[in-house]
């Protein structure tokens, strides 16, 4: 059964919940995934499809998880590449020879916050608990990314840098970008301090009144969802292009994984994007 949440489709598949974009599930030549709590075998606090290691959860668990998970959503558990997060701006291009790097065998490196590639049979796999998730395809030129942009990646406007990269990778053009922001903490519970909210009020040409706003005492509302939203507006993204989920980890505990709501003892969502190889 495939249900609407709010801009993307829920589905269980095997017991194991998959959310999902209909703008990008309508592009024939990729497939991706997001994934929730549901359908894995790890045990509280990480009940139960927990795909981030290293937060005390065993690799092992982490690993049929990711297993489970990819058969749900018709990935090939061999084509996953990881990103190695560390709130950098740092975006990698990967090759098949990277499939398999930070899942089935250690991570090659840190501070990777962005993949891109052109390669079919590549899957890029980007991990999250409230930070956002950003999806690009370039219709033209048929390559893929997808971006870590929590707070201080969508301060560094990640979402630009992501639409540089593939500027000078693959001679992608911003117009033929589909864009998604996948779900990430909602301006519903994003409260912040003065030092994280005077870093949004820089970003004055993308006029911060629409993001940021001032509670009471030295509080702000920080709205990722559009602040990330303008970055690629700003990046040249046809508004038309750019899908914002509008779905709240912290609003949705029960089902989503979210940083704030579990006080950090958690488990962790990730993020699937990859080419489809003609065989699939
Ligand atoms: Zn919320």
């Amino acid at each position: 059964m495939v249900a609407p949440m709010g801009n993307m489709e829920y589905e269980e598949i095997h017991s194991v919940g998959i959310l999902r974009f209909p703008a990008l599930s309508s592009v024939p030549f990729i497939r991706h995934a997001f994934s929730t709590r549901k359908g894995g075998v790890s045990q509280e606090p990480f009940s139960s499809m927990n795909l981030n290691f290293g937060r005390g959860d065993s690799d092992e668990n982490v690993r049929q998880n990711f297993r489970i998970f990819c058969d749900a959503a018709s990935i090939s558990p061999e084509s996953l590449t990881a990103s190695a997060q560390t709130h950098s701006t740092v975006v990698r291009r990967v090759t098949k020879a990277d499939r398999g790097n930070g899942i089935w065998r250690p991570k090659d490196r840190s501070g990777v916050d962005g993949l891109i590639t052109n390669e079919a049979g590549v899957t890029l796999v980007t991990y999250y608990a409230d930070c956002t998730p950003l999806f690009f395809v370039d219709l033209k030129n048929r390559a893929i990314g997808l971006a870590h942009s929590g707070w201080r990646g969508t301060a560094a406007r990640m979402g630009a840098v992501m639409v540089e990269r593939m500027k000078e990778e693959f001679g992608t053009d911003p117009q033929d970008i589909l864009a998604a922001v996948g779900p990430a903490i909602g301006p519903c519970c994003y409260e912040v301090d003065e030092p994280v909210a005077r870093e949004f009020a820089k970003m004055e040409d993308l006029k911060p009144d629409a993001f940021l706003q001032k509670k009471t005492g030295e509080k702000y509302i920080v709205n990722l969802w559009e602040v990330n939203r303008r970055i690629l507006l700003s990046a040249g993204i046809p508004a038309e292009s750019i899908v914002v989920a509008e779905i709240c980890p912290q609003c949705n505990s029960g089902l989503l994984w979210s940083h704030r709501a579990t006080g950090g003892v958690r488990g962790g969502m990730a993020a699937m994007l990859c080419i489809k190889e003609e065989e699939l």
